[in-house]
């Protein structure tokens, strides 16, 4: 039996990519149920990558259906409030990378798998190895069950990962400071106008705000901050959030101040790059849980790759799940290390004190 820990959508990908070649897998979620939790913002797909996914996992008219092309839309200021950069997207724009509600596609993934696949409720409290690649998985409910292949899709804090190394995510010196504006043509109009039908970044030194609506109208903010960790854990509302940009434009500072509590305080955290073990019988990782990285738009996409990718070398490979990781994790692996260090390097310069130039310079390749 495959035991796929976590339905995000890097495990979910990996059931479904299986199930499309006729591989049966059971996914262990930590969740009471699919709606148990709100699943977050937005991700861009991208055509290198996670579109890629999703093609293997046959879901290509769903998922472009669901897909928002103008998500694509993108405006960056100066903490001045000078418009620095403006990208609208046409109507016949390629999808290179559209924006999807993360719910959207967790429905998506979740409606395409045979029903009791995804066991809810059922968190890993740790495996252990029972000999010739079996695994003893026991749940937080007491319950318990086996495995002949452990795929550990449980995101940053893994607990698979003990099974392969020691690493453990480290605080990136990035702490965001996360709400939402809801019904924002309803209730900010202005606002809603302001941000647009995509991303709308504003960086300063060592801070930034990026806005980005959602598919349900929804308008979520963020600030980011250079910081020690737990230097923010204290901000509570919108007064506490706007004073860490004073000096801004007024139009920037009443996207943070329009936002109703609680905010969201989430110290960005890394593994380290080019994380690697030693290979064990029945076990592997994929997404987050082998390389988180910073969240510069990639860390999901890559989630859904690994995924496709490893089920197709199980497919390649019946019966010898050893065969199959062997030749999933170099690949694997080698792309997320380019990645985490593409990824390190943008976080490095959004908070620079030069972060605007920086990113001028990024986006158009000119000082
Ligand atoms: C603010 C922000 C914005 C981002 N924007 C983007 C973007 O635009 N594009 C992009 O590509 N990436 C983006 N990312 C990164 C992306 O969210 C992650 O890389 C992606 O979700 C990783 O997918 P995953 O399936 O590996 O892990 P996760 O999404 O973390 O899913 C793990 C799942 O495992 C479950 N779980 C955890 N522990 C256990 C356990 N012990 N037992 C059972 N279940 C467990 C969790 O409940 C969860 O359902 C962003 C990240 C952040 C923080």
């Amino acid at each position: 039996m495959i035991a796929i820990i976590g339905a995000g959508p890097g495990g979910l990908t990996l059931a479904r990519v299986l199930h499309v070649h006729g591989i049966d897998a059971v996914v262990y979620e930590r969740d009471a149920s699919r709606t148990a939790r709100p699943q977050g913002g937005m991700l861009d797909i991208r055509a290198d990558s996670g579109q890629i996914a999703i093609r293997e996992a046959r879901l290509e008219d769903p998922f472009f259906r669901a897909a928002r092309r103008e998500g694509q839309d993108f405006v960056m200021l100066d903490r001045s409030g000078t418009v620095l950069l403006r990208e609208d997207t046409p109507d016949d724009a390629p999808l290179l990378m559209p924006e999807i509600d993360r719910a959207d596609l967790r429905d998506l993934l979740l409606d395409s798998l045979p029903e009791g696949t995804v066991r809810w409720g059922k968190a890993l409290e740790a495996a252990e190895p029972l000999g010739g690649g079996r695994h003893l998985l026991r749940l937080a409910d007491g319950t318990t069950a086996e495995s002949d292949l452990i795929v550990g899709a449980d995101g940053g804090n893994s607990r698979v990962r003990p099974l392969l190394c020691d690493d453990r995510p480290a605080y990136a010196g990035l702490t965001h400071i996360e709400g939402a504006i809801r019904d924002a043509d309803r209730t900010h109009p202005d606002l809603a106008a302001q941000v647009g039908r995509g991303s709308y970044w504003a960086l300063g030194p060592g801070l930034h705000l990026a806005a980005q609506r959602n598919g349900d109208g929804t308008v979520k903010v963020g600030i980011g901050a250079r910081c020690p960790e737990g230097a923010h854990d204290g901000i509570d509302g919108p007064d506490a959030a706007a004073a860490l940009l004073d000096g801004w434009h007024p139009d920037i500072v009443r996207l943070i101040r329009a936002c109703e509590p609680p905010f969201t305080i989430r110290s960005v955290k890394v593994l380290p790059i080019g994380l690697t073990w030693t290979p064990q019988p029945g076990v592997t990782l994929l997404g987050d849980a082998a390389h988180l990285m910073p969240p510069t738009g990639f860390g999901a996409n890559l989630a859904l790759l690994d995924a496709a990718e490893l089920a197709l070398a199980i497919a390649a490979h019946p019966g010898d799940f050893e065969a199959a990781v062997a030749e999933y994790e170099p690949v694997m692996r080698d792309r997320a290390t380019a990645r985490a260090e593409f990824s390190t390097s943008i976080m490095e310069e959004m908070i620079a004190d030069d972060a605007a130039q920086n990113m001028l310079r990024f986006f158009t390749g000119n000082d």
